[in-house]
């Protein structure tokens, strides 16, 4: 979970580029000049290219609060079912650890989750790596493994790292020194360029669905899918001012009561928008994710939001998220 938060200002929405009706609508064998005319928008527009992204879920057993009389086993099992359905590549959970303890339900989610989808590294206990030292990080890490080996697949690989927080140290020495320990251990970070911190629903979503309360959860719906395709508009931007080019994206979703419901709406905005879902590992063989902003940061972020504060670049404006009313709706 995130619990940073950028102001940022109201956004104009970005349309796609219109598909071409002309030939459909004249029918017959289009002409030579109509076929180089849509050689021309394949390479130069990315008409048809379809953006690659994978999608990943943080904070496993759970993220947030639990509706009365649902059980994160519930949950786990529910969301598996959706990603199942939608043929959705091999989905990472980066795991805390400590959850486990003393919690057999929590436990049962995690196994659930691993016998279908690959399991991560998230720290032992969601630790902040700009409030602690490197050494202290480093321990985190390995106490969080024997829990990951014992669940994950035996060909898995769960050396991936996702920081809590999506912070990698508030200086330059702190980042280089968890950066070495991680290569050194063969583990790879797993970035994020898309991000709408979607934890900001589950637990307004869970109480809200305790107390049956309709109305509130359709405005809760409405307003994550709208704060969504914002924010994968912005994500695009971004990319395009940091690279110059469009990129394999890697979305940061979070494990929570409001996974299995919402999750059939996210898909379709993804499909919506032109992206196809990929593994992190397909994502994450895009050249541009070998590059690291190399900066201490107070705040973290995406790795987009690091190269733009890094390269102190201008973000684009967007829409404001109901930070008050998710914290207050359905009390
Ligand atoms: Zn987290």
């Amino acid at each position: 979970m995130r619990s940073d938060s950028r102001v940022m200002k109201s956004r104009s929405m970005k349309s796609k580029f219109p598909p071409s009706r002309k030939m459909r609508e004249k029918g017959g064998a289009p002409s030579r000049l109509g076929s180089l005319f849509f050689l021309f928008l394949l390479l130069f527009c990315g008409v048809g290219a379809a953006q690659k992204v994978a999608i990943t879920f943080d904070d496993l057993p759970l993220n947030g609060d639990l509706p009365a009389g649902v059980t994160r086993a519930e949950i786990t099992r529910d969301t598996l079912a959706v990603l199942k359905k939608r043929h959705v590549p091999a989905a990472y959970g980066f795991v805390n650890a400590r959850k486990l303890e003393g919690n057999p339900d929590a436990a049962e989610a995690l196994k659930l989750w691993a016998a279908a989808e690959p399991v991560g590294n998230h720290t032992y206990a969601h630790m902040d790596l700009n409030e602690n030292p490197a050494e202290a990080f480093e321990r985190e890490i390995e106490q969080n493994e024997p829990a990951l080996e014992l669940v994950a697949a035996k060909d898995a690989n769960w050396h991936w790292l996702r920081y809590p927080f999506l912070r990698e140290g508030d200086t330059v020495e702190k980042r280089r020194a968890v950066r070495a320990y991680l290569q050194t251990h063969q583990y790879r970070v797993a970035q994020v360029t898309l991000d709408w911190e979607d934890y900001l629903w589950k637990s307004a979503y869970a109480r809200c669905e305790g107390k049956k309360d309709a109305a509130s959860i359709a405005r809760l719906r409405s307003s994550y899918l709208d704060i969504a395709s914002r924010y994968l508009d912005l994500g695009r931007e971004m990319a395009k001012l940091v690279y110059g080019h469009d990129i394999n994206h890697v979305l940061l979703l979070h494990l929570g009561a409001f996974s299995s419901t919402i999750l059939p709406d996210a898909l379709d905005l993804l499909e919506k928008k032109g992206f196809t879902l990929v593994t992190l590992e397909e994502a994450e063989s895009d050249p541009v994710y070998e590059g690291d902003p190399d900066a201490g940061s107070k705040y973290g972020g995406t790795l987009l939001e690091e190269w733009m504060d890094m390269r102190k670049i201008a973000y684009p404006p967007v829409a404001k998220k109901h930070y008050k009313e998710l914290a207050e709706i359905c009390k």
